[in-house]
């Protein structure tokens, strides 16, 4: 079996939060493979420990993607300041004989270094067109979890676990691999937090991460952490501003001073993204789509709002309402340019991670959260149908079989977009239901 199929069958999909199934990303041509070992969001610490723990799964896994797509070069994307995880990096790559094809890359402790953009630029010195993926700049780039699966899924194993960060305003931070369709409330519980009553969760990193509506749900291929803080912080009071307020407000307050615009990672790479034109359209034309396509072109990395306007407004909210209005006009950003060049100024513009995590409030919190083998006794998992881009899978189990781990229990819909999805644990099937199938020990 080649190992496009070995990974297909093994439902590997990006973990850096992303969720494309892998085998498609995979089955193409590039220049370079880059690894995105940045983890930029603050406080999250799964890829730079993941990179020292399993050093050389995930530098085979990652050899293995780049011949896959045939790539010169395949460069190891991770951020200076850990100095001991490059260390290992670069002596078993030695090691291992593949010096000649894998190399790590500094990255700045910036964010968002592990914006795909941003990352290719900073790797390569190529830039992705605007609305583009990295494939138009020859690039292919996986994050470090991923290229783990990679290795994983050459010898024939299925992603049954997730790298997940406990953290934030919790009295045991740590980094944990528990199985795909473990209960959000058991990590939180494992963390120290038994009683959630005052506290709301971020899905992901600070930035770009939700507010969970409730604990009720489970880890999936894509979760990456788990960020506790009080309901007060002023980081969940900005996160949880609906729309409609982000609205309101943004019409009424905007000064147009075009900090957004002078510190947006996008417009610094050259493209046209420029968020005090949408906040102006905001005011103006807030029903003419036609003008508002520009948004199409936000990465939706939330520096704009939550670091860069001085008013404190929702610039990438404004964003999130224009791209609704040209989805449903059924409009496309057009590009006018075909080359594009990084702004003069972009050296002396990039924000450090240190300021971003002063300015959100999370100094406190931004403290290790070291690795540990010790999981809490899971009996039960819920294993989403749907935990990547495409359709959902569709079960090929019943209530009442018995499941072995890493035994497919979902697979992709014919001639589908998607991933498989497998026992996550040794059980049996006992419901599903609610896009969800239940395995109990
Ligand atoms: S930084 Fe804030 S106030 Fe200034 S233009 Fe952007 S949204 Fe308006
Ligand atoms: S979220 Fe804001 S800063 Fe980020 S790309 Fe979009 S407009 Fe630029």
């Amino acid at each position: 079996m080649g190992l496009l199929d070995q990974v297909r069958d093994a439902g590997v999909v990006g973990a850096g939060g992303a969720g494309f199934p892998t085998h498609v990303k995979l089955n193409g041509k590039a220049d370079y493979i880059l690894m995105n070992g940045a983890e930029c969001e603050p406080l999250l610490r799964v890829d730079q420990q993941l990179m020292a723990i399993h050093p050389d799964e995930v530098i085979l896994g990652f050899k293995a993607a780049g011949e896959q797509v045939q790539a010169e070069k395949a460069i190891i994307g991770i951020k200076g300041k850990h100095d001991d995880v490059i260390e290992i990096l670069r002596q078993r790559i030695e090691a291992l004989g593949v010096g000649n094809y894998v190399s790590v890359g500094i990255l700045p402790d910036m964010y968002p270094a592990g914006d795909e953009d941003v990352l290719v630029y900073e790797l390569t010195g190529r830039i992705v067109p605007e609305g583009g993926i990295p494939l138009n700049a020859g690039c292919v780039v996986i994050n470090s979890e991923t290229s783990y699966n990679v290795y994983r899924a050459m010898q024939d194993k299925a992603v049954t676990h997730k790298y997940v960060t406990i953290t934030g305003d919790v009295p045991e931070r740590k980094t944990v691999y528990v199985p795909v369709g473990t209960p959000i409330r058991d990590l939180l519980k494992f963390a120290g937090l038994d009683d959630e009553a005052g506290y709301r969760v971020i899905g992901g990193g600070p930035m770009m991460g939700p507010v969970l509506d409730d604990l009720d749900g489970y880890i999936t291929k894509r979760d990456k952490g788990l960020i506790a803080l009080k309901k007060d912080h002023p980081l969940i009071v900005k996160k949880t501003k609906t729309l409609d307020q982000a609205r309101r407000i943004n019409r009424s307050a905007c000064e147009q001073c075009r900090m957004c615009t002078d510190l947006c990672p996008r417009f610094l790479l050259g493209h046209n993204m420029q968020p005090h034109k949408m906040m102006r359209t905001l005011s103006y034309h807030p029903n003419d789509p036609e003008l508002q396509t520009m948004a199409q072109i936000c990465s939706g990395c939330n520096l704009c709002s939550m670091f860069s306007c001085p008013a404190n407004l929702f610039p990438k909210l404004t964003n999130d309402i224009f791209k609704n209005n040209i989805r449903e006009a059924g409009l496309k950003y057009q590009s006018t340019t075909e080359e594009f060049k990084p702004r003069e100024n972009r050296p002396y513009r990039k924000v450090p991670s240190k300021r971003l995590v002063a300015r959100l409030g999370l100094k406190p919190f931004d403290r290790p959260a070291p690795y540990t083998d010790e999981v809490p006794e899971i009996n039960e998992v819920h294993v989403a149908l749907s935990q990547s881009i495409g359709k959902p899978a569709e079960p090929v189990v019943n209530v009442g079989d018995k499941v072995t781990e890493g035994q497919m229990i979902g697979r992709i819909p014919e001639g589908a977009l998607g991933a498989p999805i497998h026992a996550s644990i040794t059980g049996t099937v006992s419901e599903i239901a609610n896009g969800y199938i239940v395995i109990r020990k």
